[in-house]
C-alpha cells in the first residue's frame, strides 16, 4: 500500500475509533443519568480514589495486555489487528488506527467495569484520561526520556515509545499498554537500551520501500 494511501486509511480508522470512544461515553452517561448504571459522586477520601485507580488501571492493564495478546493470534491479526501495524514508523494517529472491533473490545472494558461495580466518577475520569493520554504517548516518534528512566524501578513501570516500538518492531514482545508490569509479569518485557548509544534520533526502523514512512 503506497504510503499517501496508509496515512489516510490510519487517519480514517482513527477518527471512527474517536467516534466509538465518544458513543461509549455518551451512552454511559445517559445509563448513570437514568438510574441505570450506579457511580459515586460528591466529596470522599483520596485513598479512596488512589485504591479504585490503582484497582482500575490493574484490571484494565491485565485485560488490554490479554486482549493484545489475542490480537496477535493468527486469525484475528489478520482480520482485525493488522490495521494497526500498517506503519513502518508509528505516530499519534497510529495510536488510535484500530480496527472498529477492535476499538469495541478496548474501549468497551471501561463501561463495563462501571457495570460491574460501581466506583467513583473521578476513578473513571482519571483512569480513562491517563489510559487514552498514554496510548497516544506512546506512539509517538520521539523518545522522550533519559535512558536512567528504563534503569529506575521508580519509572520504568510506565511504558515510553521505546518500549512499546519495540512491539511494532518485533511482534513477539511488549504487548502492554500504559504499563510494563503485565510484560514484566508474563515474560515479555524487552527495551533495547543500545538505542541510546546509537545516532538514530528515532527509536523506529528505517522505514523499507513500500512502507509508510515517517521516521
Ligand atoms: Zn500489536
Amino acid at each position: 500500500m503506497p504510503p499517501a494511501a496508509v496515512r489516510r486509511r490510519e487517519r480514517h480508522l482513527a477518527w471512527t475509533t474517536i467516534a466509538i470512544i465518544l458513543v461509549l461515553g455518551t451512552a454511559t452517561t445517559i445509563l448513570v443519568l437514568a438510574g441505570r448504571l450506579r457511580v459515586a459522586t460528591g466529596i470522599t477520601s483520596p485513598w479512596r480514589i488512589a485504591f479504585e485507580c490503582a484497582a482500575w488501571l490493574s484490571v484494565v492493564e491485565i485485560y488490554l495486555y490479554g486482549l493484545h495478546r489475542l490480537m496477535h493470534t493468527r486469525w484475528l491479526f489478520r482480520r482485525v489487528h493488522r490495521l494497526h501495524h500498517l506503519s513502518a514508523a508509528t505516530d499519534a494517529w497510529t495510536a488510535l488506527s484500530l480496527h472498529p472491533a477492535e476499538a469495541l473490545a478496548a474501549f468497551g472494558v471501561f463501561p463495563a467495569l462501571v457495570a460491574l461495580h460501581p466506583v467513583h466518577v473521578a476513578t473513571i475520569v482519571a483512569v480513562s484520561a491517563f489510559m487514552i493520554t498514554a496510548l497516544v504517548a506512546t506512539h509517538v516518534n520521539h523518545e522522550p526520556v533519559p535512558r536512567g528512566w528504563h534503569e529506575s524501578a521508580l519509572t520504568s513501570w510506565l511504558t515510553t515509545p521505546l518500549v512499546h516500538v519495540g512491539h511494532h518492531a518485533d511482534a513477539r514482545a511488549n504487548f502492554g499498554a500504559a504499563t510494563t508490569l503485565p510484560d514484566r509479569l508474563f515474560g515479555t518485557h524487552r527495551v533495547d537500551l543500545s538505542w541510546y548509544d546509537g545516532e538514530r534520533r528515532s527509536p523506529w526502523r528505517r522505514p523499507a520501500a513500500g512502507d509508510s514512512g515517517r521516521a
